[in-house]
């Protein structure tokens, strides 16, 4: 008897959750505490990792959707509630979304008992805690978990029609500038001004901090997602003049086409509107992207690649290498010194081209890591050469990041002094790219590579627009021409007797130059009539490991 009577409640309670499923944000459940099955909402299964629903084992159960640290505190309330020493329960801890993120979540509940005194069910409601706001009270507007359960209505598949997901430009800098309260009215406007362009069915949503979004289910294509972003961006000027340009801000957009997607999911949703948005932002701002599935691939590639390279570093520098490509003495041909040039490898990349990878180890600050040990490993190698080719010298190219954002010559210093080379022995290579803005690291690193004696090179030379300044402000020892010019010159006459002026005029200056890129002998018969100093090239050897270096440059050299 009371065994049935004791699941014609557990049914009972499981079909009232059910019901209230549809009209609630929150989650109800019931936790059957002498037959360990739990029952949550439906809804609850979109949102976090929970697989079956109802389920049994509870505790370990929950070890899949309850972020791992709070997992002992859960049992051990657990426990008391099963033991009766508890009567309620009120945590707030984290569960673990479908992509594994926390959320914070309020989890409260009553114990009922059975007939006999005994703890039977537990009955309760969690709620979303955090960032989660229903609503937000500076727009009026509703907030993220309003847009999550109006797009789960249609699960699994969005109708037609668009997300357009906007965020204020340098808005940061509006709340510092002007004080948060300031911010809060220009959210409060902006928000106006969209609301006043959506047609009726769009539906606008404040997302965290500066973003908004309009949602149209209305089979809205793209083409008509921007329209509505110009009259946004029109709205937003107008209100910006009528307020006499006391705030003067901008807007831009993510576009993202329902039709276009394939998975539907909210977590997707959100994740490809904010790439959308950021390259729109990253193109510029004041401005709208459309989202495009090539590019979006080519992020994760290079995301996937950033990783991998990082594990690398982590890695004892596993998969990188520092090749040597030959310089020689314009005028004898013989083996002046070599110039460091970094690799990357791996398992599930591949061979990675230097153009590829050093501007994302530039962009995440990886390049300061690497760079040391490019450096280092450039000294204690020029060490070794040196016992054959006693003036050889090693040249080493420097990233703008590492100038600016790391004790660069403390670095250079300590591996010259740790190496015992002459100072002359080693040169640094430094591009024009990435120290327009006149930063006082660069000029700095570059006097203080003078004071110690150590070399320093221009590179990249004729690629850029204001090289000229740069050799009056650096004062470098040596120019190199970069093999972009260099095959100009050689392809025309123009061009051939721009760089035997440029040439001249750096002789004039007491510089010395260094030409890249000479591959055949006719093409270094064309440039030495012009009087370099150093030569570079494949015609005098490709860049290589440094035992094949050894072995056909060095050991030949030594036995001259
Ligand atoms: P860079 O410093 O101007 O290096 C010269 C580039 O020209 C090298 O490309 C070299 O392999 C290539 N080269 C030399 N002679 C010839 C030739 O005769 N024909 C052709 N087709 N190419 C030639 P690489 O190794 O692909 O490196 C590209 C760029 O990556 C370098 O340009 C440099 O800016 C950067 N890089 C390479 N290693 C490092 C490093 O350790 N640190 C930093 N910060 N940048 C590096
Ligand atoms: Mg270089
Ligand atoms: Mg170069």
């Amino acid at each position: 008897m009371g065994e049935n009577e004791h699941a014609a409640n557990w049914e009972k309670y499981c079909r009232f959750i059910e019901v209230l499923n549809p009209c609630m944000d929150d989650y109800l459940y019931i936790y059957d505490m002498q037959k360990d099955f739990y029952q949550i909402s439906p809804g609850a299964l979109k949102r976090f990792k929970i697989q079956t629903n109802p389920f049994h084992n509870v505790v370990d159960g929950m070890h899949r959707f309850v972020y791992p640290e709070d997992m002992d505190m859960l049992a051990e309330d657990i426990e008391k509630l099963i033991s009766g020493e508890k009567e309620f329960h009120n945590l707030q801890y984290r569960w673990l979304d479908h992509e594994g993120k926390p959320i914070w979540i309020n989890c409260r509940g009553r114990a009922l008992k059975d007939e006999q005194g005994r703890p039977e069910f537990l009955i309760g409601c969690i709620n979303e805690i955090g960032e989660k706001q229903k609503a937000d009270n500076t727009s009026g507007l509703l907030g993220e978990s309003s847009l999550m359960t109006y797009m789960q209505e249609f699960a699994p598949k969005l109708p037609d029609g668009y997300i357009l997901r906007m965020g204020i430009d340098n808005f940061k800098e509006i709340n510092e500038n002007r004080g948060i309260e300031y911010g809060d009215m220009i959210l409060r406007k902006t928000a106006e001004c969209i609301e006043s362009v959506i047609l009726p069915g769009q539906k606008l949503y404040r997302m965290v901090a500066d973003e908004f979004i309009v949602v149209d289910f209305l089979g809205g294509s793209t083409r008509k997602a921007y329209k509505l972003y110009k009259k946004i961006q029109q709205k937003i000027g107008e209100f910006i003049e009528d307020n006499q340009y006391e705030a003067v801000y901008t807007i831009s957009g993510g576009i993202l086409s329902c039709s276009q997607m394939e998975d539907h999911s909210f977590s997707t949703i959100m994740k490809l509107s904010e790439f959308s948005l950021n390259e729109a932002k990253r193109k510029g701002k004041n401005r709208s992207y459309v989202f495009d599935e090539k590019v979006y691939q080519d992020f994760l590639g290079k995301k996937r690649l950033v990783s991998v390279m990082r594990q690398a570093i982590y890695n004892n520098f596993e998969g990188f290498e520092v090749y040597f490509q030959p310089i020689v003495d314009a005028e004898t041909g013989k083996l002046k010194s070599a110039e460091t040039l970094l690799r990357f490898q791996s398992e599930e990349t591949g061979t990675i081209p230097p153009v590829v990878f050093i501007p994302l180890l530039e962009e995440t600050g990886l390049i300061i890591p690497v760079g040391k040990w490019v450096l280092k490993q450039a000294c204690f190698r020029c060490q070794e050469i040196q016992k054959n080719i006693p003036d050889f010298r090693v040249s080493v190219n420097l990233s703008y990041v590492q100038v600016k954002k790391s004790n660069v010559l403390k670095e250079i210093i300590s591996n010259v002094e740790k190496y015992e080379l002459e100072p002359g022995s080693l040169m640094i290579e430094l591009t024009e790219s990435g120290f327009l803005e006149s930063d006082s690291n660069f000029i700095k690193l570059c006097d203080g590579l003078k004071e110690n004696g150590i070399v320093l090179a221009l590179d990249d030379f004729g690629t850029g627009y204001s090289n000229f300044h740069y050799l009056y402000d650096l004062s470098p020892n040596v120019i190199k021409i970069d093999r972009s010019f260099t095959v100009k010159a050689l392809q025309n006459t123009y061009e051939h007797a721009l760089l035997e002026h440029i040439i001249q005029m750096i002789h004039s200056i007491k510089l010395r130059i260094c030409i890249e890129g000479i591959e055949t002998d006719e093409e270094l018969a064309k440039i030495n009539v012009l009087g370099p100093d150093f030569i570079q090239g494949y015609f005098f050897g490709k860049p290589c490991p440094y035992d094949v270096f050894y072995e056909n440059h060095v050991r030949t050299a030594g036995l001259e």
